[in-house]
């Protein structure tokens, strides 16, 4: 079967690869399409260090070919996913409390462990998330990483029906955070992006506010028009998004951090305690989340933003992501030969 497997020189190579036999509790699935994420370009790129040969992939979507010994959570035919949290240890203190995103042994698909951008791939049955009837393969891909990091982001902020919700940054994982805040949360939202376009589109998909923050203070206009959100989710990769959120909660409100800016935060400590400000890291989703998360977007209530595309466009479509031309999901199809 053929695979996009990284290469020494930071390039990838569509290779012909056998895989191994299946052992007890995994399953083989026959891979219908895998997204193209920006943690795909570090990994090739060996920012996270030298992945040489690991198949990419953490946003597959593949039907059930085959299982090994002993797995009863997956049947020949089911449609299940591959996520870059491929799999935990399943009993720390984080796997047995919902908290699996966590463990301190996880297994990362396309990372640690091959993952789905091939024509086949091995999965652990019980962490593969069964797709619901109706959602569409490519979409679903997009759902298994920025859809339920948006939506997992989105939970944590605690938002509450009727309530604000600031969402930084309007690209491919805000602008499912938006969706997933005003359609299954029915939250107020407040759209902030440096974009005009992308805050244009925010506010066709039914932004009630939406802010440039190059030309306004975003958090000024928060404070005056709302009396300050309920919660913010910064997507963006700019610090100055993150003090931004700071200033425009209200107080009692909740941060979620998503984006992964290089630098730290200025946090201003009376800020925090007086008004009882907090501020969270999320990370992807559990299998639990996941499940919702697909189970939303098969009713309809969020769209992803997907094109597909052949294989062996892969190097085209990195290079196109590090120009940053990519408007919403590349997917890679291989239901197409
Ligand atoms: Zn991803
Ligand atoms: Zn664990």
């Amino acid at each position: 079967m053929k695979a996009a497997v990284v290469n020494k020189d930071h390039s990838v190579g569509v290779v012909e690869k056998t895989l191994r036999a299946l052992e007890h509790g995994e399953a083989l699935l026959t891979m219908e399409c895998c997204g193209v994420c920006h943690t795909d370009l570090h990994v090739k790129n060996g920012d996270f260090g030298d992945k040489t040969g690991v198949i990419l992939g953490h946003e597959g979507i593949g039907i059930v070919k085959k299982i090994g010994p002993g797995v009863t959570s997956l049947k020949v035919g089911d449609r299940a996913s591959v996520a870059w949290f491929y799999k935990g240890c399943g009993h720390c203190e984080y796997c047995t409390t919902g908290n699996e995103t966590l463990c301190r042994q996880v297994v990362n698909a396309g990372y640690t462990i091959d993952g789905g951008m091939a024509e086949e791939c091995i999965v652990s049955a019980d962490y593969a998330v069964k797709v619901p009837d109706g959602l569409e393969s490519a979409a679903a891909s997009s759902v298994t990483c920025a859809g339920v990091t948006t939506y997992k982001a989105v939970k944590v902020s605690g938002i509450q029906p009727g309530k604000w919700i600031a969402i930084y940054g309007l690209g491919g994982l805000g602008n499912l955070a938006l969706q997933y805040a005003k359609n299954v949360f029915n939250a107020k939202v407040i759209a902030i992006d440096v974009n005009d376009q992308q805050l244009e589109f925010a506010a066709q998909m039914g932004a009630d506010l939406t802010i440039n923050m190059l030309s306004d203070d975003a958090a000024k206009i928060i404070q005056e028009k709302v009396g300050g959100a309920h919660a913010a989710v910064v997507t963006a990769t700019a610090k100055s998004a993150f003090n931004s959120a700071v200033d425009a909660m209200r107080a009692g409100g909740r941060i979620v951090a998503v984006g992964l800016p290089p630098e730290s935060m200025s946090l201003n400590i009376p800020r925090l305690v007086l008004d009882g400000i907090q501020v969270v890291g999320s990370l992807v989703g559990t299998r639990e989340d996941l499940a919702e998360a697909f189970q939303f977007a098969a009713e309809g209530k969020v769209v992803p933003k997907v094109t597909k595309r052949p294989l062996a466009d892969i190097n085209t479509i990195f290079h196109e992501m590090e120009q940053g031309k990519i408007k919403g999901r590349m997917v890679i199809d291989f239901t197409h030969k």
